[in-house]
């Protein structure tokens, strides 16, 4: 008998589990019963392509029994089982990466825990919140020793050899005291109905029934054992639409996706023609807790005729829909294609491309539903944003699903559409602005000008947004332009500034240079600037969040140095300040303000000044001359 401990992040859990989620105690056959459907899908698959398991006889089902007496209760199935060192990794770690990431998130609150939890599959564990005691007897299918996995949940599990006629798995759970209700035919046939009904292998429920034969003297009791299937066992993506009710729908997507909240809409589709072919596919309300990382799961399983193939191939839809969970059934692909092959198969290419195209649809419907919309909106958006960026096929469609705000929208989210429809007599493009602080967008000094025209000015705020948005180039053949390049500028009427302005400020200009050197590209005068004095502007040739990729990767040891991205200060020539400087030009106090109005000019335009405390010595000095 070998003793083994739990890695500490299954012992964090299992105190969650045990101490704080009693809500909802009976997912724990849900997840039982999962991981057995599991792992017949896993036998199966082996059966048809590895050539040492062709020949085992296989009869995929679940066994569920209970002894009522003994507070016992029994999950079997007759799947790929577990050997010595499975049972090691599988039921003493958790496998899955993001563990930390995932403890560190919870918040205390059982209800939010509880759905991270579920998204986060921990699923074996919950069977500690009903059980003081599992015992696990299992054998893996095309090998000869049988083990036993021992535990009560608290730090430690044992693993023995033991006797175990067929390969497969079973859990036998001894239940806590106050548990009793597992151990009711009734409750158990109610909670698989609920939860397992489309489970794609039959689910047995055995038990007895007692009967009275016979009047008086001759009465005798008499034990019937009985054996029951439970669920339809009918793949769920298989049955017609109009046979499904919503409420199915919604319990399969949770089978599916570890999920515990409803999806927030669903796409089922059979296919017929020269490709025949059934997809499921549900978009869930809230992004996973892993869909930003580079190791997030697929949330699309494979199955050809009905038998489950992979859950592993991140390509059966394009990456960015990677939030999409669901299921694509084919009935043209050979039931042992390998998974290597699957990579170049024109079946599943069209079956992916035809996807996408439902998935896109039912997002544009869900446009229509504003409140649902937004929902989605704010879980997904970086999602479609990547896929402008990256599915040129149906990039215009994924342009008008986009949101942002703007100089007019008023703290709501306007699409492309409507700022095109609100563009004014005259106005050539379509403008915005990139940042990362929409605060300091929305107070940007290059606004200035496209205010005073009544121009709308969109406001890119998001990370990604510095990378996507300027390959757009157009929407609608309208070109799409950052205010802050050339053409906006033409656009405006307004590049050229006066040649006696420009020969009267010739030696400001001079000296504005000498005094901030290095730090500066250019000093020029501007024509976009009303109300503020200056402004600092990218060069046309830099992408300032391009560059700070590259400096991140850089960081990792990827890039090579970068340089640190050098502004264009502009100044307003009909500002106060600056007609001010204009006689005094030579005097130390000018050096001082050129650095001044670079610096305020950064902060506006939300970069980080590279000596604060310069900055406020000058800014001191100058209060005190003032005063
Ligand atoms: P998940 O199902 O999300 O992987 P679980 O905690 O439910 O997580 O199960 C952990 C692992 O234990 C599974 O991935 C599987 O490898 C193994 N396992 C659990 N139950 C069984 C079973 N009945 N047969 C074979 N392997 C199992
Ligand atoms: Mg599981």
């Amino acid at each position: 008998m070998a003793k083994h401990t739990f890695q500490t992040e299954v012992n964090q859990l299992l105190d969650l589990m045990i101490h704080s989620l009693y809500s909802n105690k009976e997912i724990f056959l849900r997840e039982l019963i999962s991981n057995a459907s599991d792992a017949l899908d896993k036998l199966q698959y082996l059966t048809l392509t590895d050539e040492k398991l062709k020949s085992l006889s296989f009869t995929p089902k679940i066994d569920i029994s209970f002894d009522s007496e003994k507070n016992i209760l029994t999950i079997s199935d007759s799947g790929i089982g577990m050997n010595e060192q499975d049972l090691i990794e599988n039921l003493g770690t958790i496998a899955k990466s993001g563990t930390k990431n995932f403890l560190s998130k919870l918040s205390g609150d059982k209800k939010k825990d509880s759905a991270l939890i579920g998204q986060f599959g921990v699923g074996f564990y919950s069977a500690f919140m009903v059980a003081s005691k599992i015992i696990v007897t299992t054998k893996k299918a095309g090998e000869e020793q049988a083990y036993a996995w021992i535990s009560n949940g608290s730090g430690e599990f044992e693993i023995e050899k033991c006797e175990k006629e067929s390969h497969g798995s079973e859990i036998k759970l001894y239940l806590k005291e106050d548990e009793k209700e597992w151990t009711s035919r009734w409750r158990i046939e109610e909670i698989i109905k609920k939860y397992s009904d489309h489970i794609p292998f039959p689910i047995f429920l055995h038990y007895t029934e007692t009967k009275s034969e016979g009047e008086g003297e001759s009465k005798k009791e008499i034990i019937e054992e009985k054996n029951e299937q439970v669920n339809k066992a009918s793949a769920l993506w298989r049955v017609a639409k109009k046979d499904l009710k919503d409420e199915e729908y919604k319990e399969f997507y949770k089978n599916l996706s570890y999920d515990s909240s409803d999806p927030l809409s669903w796409i089922h589709t059979k296919v017929e023609g020269t490709l025949e072919y059934t997809t499921l596919f549900y978009i869930p309300q809230s992004a996973p807790f892993d869909l930003y990382r580079v190791d997030y799961k697929s949330g699309v399983k494979l199955y050809v005729k009905r038998v489950f193939i992979t859950d592993d191939d991140k390509e059966l839809l394009p990456p960015y829909l990677r939030f999409v969970r669901g299921i694509i059934d084919s009935e043209d692909l050979p039931l042992n294609v390998s998974r290597e092959i699957l990579q170049q198969n024109r079946i599943l290419a069209t079956i992916k491309s035809a996807s996408t195209k439902k998935i896109l649809s039912e997002i544009e419907a869900l446009q229509k539903d504003e409140e649902k919309y937004k929902t989605f909106y704010k879980e997904f958006g970086r999602c479609l944003k990547e896929g402008v960026y990256s599915d040129f096929e149906n990039k215009e469609k994924l342009l008008e699903f986009l949101r942002f705000q703007s100089s007019k929208s008023e703290g709501a989210e306007i699409s492309f559409k409507a700022y095109k429809e609100r563009m004014i007599e005259g106005q050539k493009a379509m403008y915005y602005l990139q940042g990362e602080d929409l605060e300091l967008l929305k107070n940007s000094p290059l606004l200035d000008a496209f205010k005073q025209k009544g121009i709308e000015v969109l406001f890119f705020s998001d990370e990604i947004d510095g990378i996507v948005m300027p390959m757009v180039g157009e929407y609608d053949k309208t070109p799409l332009r950052a205010i802050t390049s050339k053409e906006a500028l033409e656009d405006l009427g307004e590049v050229s500034i006066a040649e006696e302005t420009q020969e009267k400020f010739k030696g400001l200009l001079e000296v504005f240079k000498q005094a901030l050197g290095e730090e500066v590209q250019e000093v020029r005068l501007s024509a976009r600037l009303v109300d503020a004095p200056s402004c600092v502007v990218e060069p046309e040739d830099q992408n300032s969040a391009m560059l700070k990729m590259m400096k991140q990767m850089g960081a990792m040891g990827m890039g090579g140095d970068i340089p640190e991205p050098k502004p264009i200060l502009e100044l307003n020539p009909n500002h106060s300040i600056l007609t001010r400087l204009l006689e005094n030009q030579e005097s130390e106090k000018t050096k001082e303000i050129a650095h001044l109005l670079l610096e305020e000019a950064k902060l506006l335009a939300g970069g980080k000044l590279k000596d604060v405390n310069a900055f406020v010595k000058r800014l001191n000095t100058l209060l005190q001359e003032t005063l």
